[in-house]
C-alpha cells in the first residue's frame, strides 16, 4: 500500500474491476471506491487524482461485496471432513447424537473462531452461525466469544443444545437466549459486528405447540428466525403449511433447504415475504433432495446460499455458487422441452453472485448495511486477484468469479472498513496459535469419544461410518 498522507479513517481502493451487485452501479471495469469511517463514501471511475487516504492498488483485481453465508453450523469446524461420505442419517448418528455432547465450552469457542476465520479468509464477511450445540450457558458464551474474536460480521443464531434437539420432544427453546440477549446484546439485537437471531427447530423437529411457542418467544425478543424445512423425506410433512395454519409464517423467517416442500408451501413463503437459504453441496451429498433453487425462483423467491456443515463440505461460497448453478442447469437441461438447449440458460452467473451476497444480506436482515458495494453501506469488500493462469485473459469477470473462483484468489478482505486480509494473508498475527488450539481440541474430543460406548468407533481418516438412523 502507498498513500500521500495516510489517514486510517480513509481508504481508497483504486482501479478495481467492480462487480457491485447494486443495480444502480452495475459492473464497472475500472473503479475507485472511497471508504470513510468504515462506510463506502464514493464510487467513481478510476482517476489519478491525489487523495488523502490509504490506497489499495486494485489494478488487476475484481472487487465484489463480501459473501454472506446464511446458515453454517460453525461449531462443527473441529470435525471438518469427517462426514464427507456420510448420508443425512449417518450424520445424525455420528454428530448430533454422538460427538456433539462431548463438546466442552472451550471446544465451541475455538471451533467458532477457526470456522469464522476460515470464512473470512475465503471472503465471507457475514456469517450466520446456526449454533445448535449449546447445552450450557458457557457453551453459548464460548460460541459468541469465538465469533467476536474472529472479527467477522456475525449473526449468532441461538439454537439451544442436545436436550432440545433429541427427536421428537416437546422441550421448550432454551431461555438462555434471554440471558444472552441481556448480557451480550444489551437487551437488543446488535452489539458491534454481532447480531442476535433465533435458530428455531420448527414443526419437523417439535410437535405443533412447541414449535409455535418457540416462534412466539423469538418474536417477543424481536429476533429474526431461521429454520430447517423440507430436507429429505421427513421434510414432506408439510412444515410450512403447519406454520401457516397456525398463523406463524412471516417475513422474519428464513427457510433453510426447502428441497421437498410442496409447490403450495413455496407460494406461502413467497406470499408471506419469507426468505430462503439453499445449501446445494450438502443437500446433494446427504440426500435432502434436489436443491430448490429453480422452484424457489418460479415461486418468486430469490434464495440466499449457505455452507451448512464443514463436516461434509468446504467452507467457501465459490463452491456453493458453482454447485448451485451446476445442479440447476442440469435439471433445466434435462427437461424435454429444453432438448438441445433451445430454451437457453435460465440461471446465470450474475444470479448466483447475487444469491451469495445481496440475497444473504436480505435474509439476515442486514441489507441496509451489506450485500452490495453501494454508497452508504458498510465497506465489506473482497478483492480477487486475476493476475493468474486461471483468470488471464480476463474476458468475463462475472463468469470467472463463478466458474474459476476459489479461496486462493481472495487477495484482500475488508470488514466494516477494516483490512482483515491483505496480499493473500489474514492480518491477525496468531494464526499458528489458533490452528494448534483447534488441533489439540480435536485430538481431545476424539479421545473422549473413544471412551464412550455410543462413539467408541469414532475414527479419523474416513473409516468411521456410523449406523444411519431414520430421521422420520
Ligand atoms: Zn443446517
Amino acid at each position: 500500500m502507498s498513500g500521500t498522507t495516510v489517514s486510517p479513517d480513509r481508504i481508497l481502493i483504486r482501479g478495481a474491476h467492480l462487480i457491485s451487485v447494486d443495480p444502480l452501479v452495475g459492473e464497472v471495469p475500472s473503479a475507485d471506491i472511497l471508504i470513510e469511517d468504515g462506510k463506502i463514501a464514493r464510487i467513481s471511475p478510476c482517476s489519478d487524482d491525489a487523495i488523502d487516504a490509504e490506497v489499495i492498488d486494485a489494478a488487476g483485481k475484481i472487487a465484489i461485496p463480501g459473501f454472506v453465508d446464511t446458515h453454517r453450523h460453525t461449531w462443527q469446524s473441529l470435525v471438518r471432513h469427517i462426514a464427507t461420505d456420510w448420508t443425512l442419517g449417518q450424520y445424525f448418528t455420528g454428530i448430533h447424537f454422538g460427538l456433539s455432547a462431548l463438546y466442552r465450552p472451550e471446544d465451541t469457542e475455538i471451533a467458532n473462531l477457526l470456522g469464522a476465520l476460515e470464512a473470512v479468509n475465503a471472503g465471507v464477511t457475514t456469517l450466520l452461525d446456526w449454533s445448535h450445540n449449546l447445552e450450557t450457558p458457557a457453551h453459548a458464551d464460548g460460541a459468541i466469544a469465538g465469533l467476536r474474536d474472529s472479527g467477522i460480521r456475525g449473526v449468532f443464531g441461538h439454537g439451544g443444545g442436545a436436550t432440545m434437539w433429541a427427536v421428537p420432544n416437546a422441550v421448550p427453546h432454551s431461555l438462555d437466549v434471554e440471558r444472552i440477549q441481556r448480557e451480550h446484546f444489551g437487551g437488543g439485537t446488535t452489539n458491534g459486528l454481532l447480531t442476535l437471531a433465533f435458530a428455531a427447530r420448527g414443526p419437523q423437529f417439535t410437535p405443533g405447540q412447541t414449535a409455535s411457542d418457540d416462534i412466539l418467544l423469538a418474536r417477543r425478543l424481536g429476533l429474526r428466525i431461521t429454520m430447517h424445512v423440507g430436507d429429505g423425506e421427513w421434510g414432506r410433512s408439510r412444515p410450512v403449511e403447519v406454520l401457516h395454519a397456525n398463523g406463524l409464517t412471516g417475513d422474519d423467517i428464513t427457510y433453510v433447504h426447502c428441497n421437498t416442500l410442496s409447490g403450495e408451501e413455496l407460494m406461502i413463503i413467497a406470499d408471506t415475504g419469507g426468505t430462503a437459504s439453499v445449501a446445494a453441496d450438502v443437500e446433494s451429498q446427504m440426500g435432502h433432495g434436489w436443491p430448490a433453487t429453480g422452484r424457489l425462483l418460479e415461486a418468486g423467491i430469490r434464495p440466499s446460499l449457505s455452507i451448512d456443515v464443514c463436516s461434509s463440505t468446504s467452507g467457501d461460497m465459490f463452491g456453493a455458487m458453482k454447485t448451485t448453478i451446476s445442479l440447476q442447469r442440469a435439471l433445466d437441461n434435462s427437461r424435454t422441452e429444453n432438448a438441445d438447449g433451445r430454451a437457453g440458460v435460465a440461471l446465470e452467473c450474475a444470479d448466483v453472485i447475487e444469491f451469495a451476497t445481496l440475497r444473504g444480506a436480505i435474509a439476515t436482515g442486514l441489507a441496509h448495511e451489506v450485500g452490495s458495494i453501494s454508497v452508504g453501506k458498510a465497506a465489506d469488500i473482497v478483492l480477487l486477484d486475476t493476475h493468474r493462469l486461471e483468470t488471464t485473459p480476463l474476458n468475463n469477470a462475472v463468469g470467472a468469479v463463478v466458474y474459476s473462483g476459489h479461496v486462493g484468489l481472495v487477495d484482500t478482505v475488508l470488514i466494516d472498513g477494516r483490512i482483515v486480509k491483505l496480499d493473500g494473508r489474514l492480518t491477525r498475527p496468531d494464526l499458528e496459535t489458533v490452528l494448534a488450539r483447534a488441533t489439540r481440541a480435536r485430538d481431545e474430543l476424539f479421545e473422549r469419544a473413544q471412551r464412550q460406548e455410543a462413539t467408541a468407533s469414532a475414527r479419523l481418516g474416513g473409516a468411521w461410518k456410523p449406523a444411519a438412523v431414520s430421521a422420520s
